[in-house]
């Protein structure tokens, strides 16, 4: 698990929701959710570390995250949430993890385009039938999206 979407939650410019999360924010979430234990966040140096551990003092105040109740659907409008609603696609393109590699890669995380190369399906194969644009709950333009994608992964 990604506790932070891959830094993507923690800036205000990068989240879909257009709002900041702090890391104690995003941690508490995770581990609010059912089944979850634990959460492991990568960390790049020391400070990440004291960072990621200054969870463990955090008051319940520092915790709550009960802001998000606040990030309405308009929040997401024309945003790429992952969510996978959109399927399926005629080419058997998985839209949504298409997407989060993309925007993780745009965040600066080294792994992404690793993991996007691995996709049996790239955007690049996107033959713009606009299928899944009618069926997003969030009015993503996902056919020029996946032209954007391409070129960035230089296919
Ligand atoms: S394009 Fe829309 S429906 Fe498809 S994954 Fe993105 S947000 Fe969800
Ligand atoms: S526009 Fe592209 S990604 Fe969307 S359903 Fe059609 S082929 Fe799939």
């Amino acid at each position: 698990m990604k506790p932070f979407g891959g830094g993507q939650l923690l800036n205000a410019k990068t989240s879909p929701f257009k709002q900041a999360l702090t890391k104690t924010q995003c941690i508490r979430y995770a581990l609010d959710r059912p089944a979850v234990l634990t959460v492991l966040p990568g960390v790049r140096n020391s400070q990440d570390l004291k960072d990621v551990l200054s969870y463990l003092d955090a008051s319940e105040e520092e915790q709550d995250y009960s802001v998000i109740g606040q990030f309405t659907p308009q929040n997401a409008d024309g945003i790429c949430v992952y969510c996978n609603h959109c399927q399926p696609c005629p080419k058997g393109l998985n839209v949504g993890m298409i997407n989060k590699y993309y925007d993780l890669a745009l965040a600066g995380d080294e792994m992404a385009k690793g993991h996007y190369d691995k996709l049996e399906v790239k955007a690049g194969e996107c033959i713009q039938c606009g299928r899944c644009e009618s069926r997003c709950p969030f009015h993503v333009k996902q056919e020029a999206r996946m032209q954007e994608i391409s070129r960035y992964f230089g296919e």
